[in-house]
């Protein structure tokens, strides 16, 4: 799933190729998919985006964010967005077809789950939407010490584990299980590990790991185990993924494993990142 990295990845190559492209024909719906919301209809998405001009993209936490004329489409973390380029071949699945006039193309496609969603001025009031522009990005100076240790210490954070703290509830929007997975890794804490137990040089060290590992990821294009909007996996080599799981963590030489924790996939190397109880 796209998180906050590949969202500034995928915004910036589309400010590089599509902007001032304007949009000719809009497919919205034609695959169906239980999992894909739109805002509203997807029959009224040619109304509002056929004959406008991309202007410009940007990352809303793990969003991105086109505006086109008088209309915003969001793709949430859940969409697949690609480029198309004149004369490709086009798949004939997606949520969203949006045909460029050089030629080009842009589609969204539903992995598990995701909003394509579409309207004009601020005529949205989606919860997961709102959250994503109202908090700072861990990228930005805003999300400073002080503002993740305020997080950390808000009422019930205490008894909650470091993933749940950090990608549930939207504390930190886009700072989801995939990126978590590296942070906590550079930070030394067990994905289970109760904040509460965490001592200062502990919860420095996750704030660290948080601006280091999210700018590492950036820097390099978004991790590896995601694609970009031209389908190529991202130049960050993960730590802690699927692509490790089995092998030897270069630290420390033990085994990195990987559990089923809290609604997704953890990776762990047992030897960094001890369980204190
Ligand atoms: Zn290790």
């Amino acid at each position: 799933m796209m998180e906050i990295p590949e969202a500034l990845v995928i915004a910036r190559q589309i400010n590089q190729i599509l902007a001032g492209r304007t949009i000719v024909q809009v497919t919205a719906g034609q695959t169906p998919h239980k999992f894909a919301f739109y805002a509203g209809d997807p029959a009224a998405y040619p109304a509002l985006l056929v004959s406008m001009t991309i202007s410009q993209a940007k990352a809303r936490g793990g969003m991105v964010e086109i505006a086109a004329g008088a209309a915003t489409l969001v793709f949430s973390d859940g969409a697949a967005i690609r480029h198309w380029p004149v004369g490709s071949k086009r798949p004939d699945k997606h949520q969203l077809l949006l045909a460029l006039d050089d030629g080009s193309a842009l589609t969204a496609s539903i992995q598990m789950y995701g909003g394509i969603w579409c309207f004009q001025g601020d005529d949205f009031d989606n919860p997961y939407y709102q959250v994503a522009g109202d908090k700072p990005s861990p990228l930005s100076e805003q999300f400073d010490s002080e503002y993740f240790m305020a997080i950390l210490a808000a009422p019930g954070c205490e008894k909650l584990t470091a993933k749940a703290a950090l990608a549930t509830e939207q504390r930190i929007p886009g700072l989801g299980n995939g990126v978590l997975q590296d942070i906590l890794y550079r930070a030394g804490i067990h994905p289970r590990q109760v904040v509460r137990l965490l001592d200062l040089a502990a919860k420095e060290r996750l704030f660290l790991a948080v601006k280091e590992t999210m700018t590492e990821m950036v820097a390099s294009g978004g991790r590896d185990t995601e694609k970009d909007l031209f389908g190529q996996p991202g130049g960050y080599q993960t730590r802690l993924s699927k692509n490790t799981v089995g092998q030897a963590c270069p630290k420390c030489g033990q085994v990195i494993q990987k559990e089923s924790y809290l609604g997704g996939s953890v990776y762990v190397c047992p030897g960094c990142q001890p369980l204190s109880n």
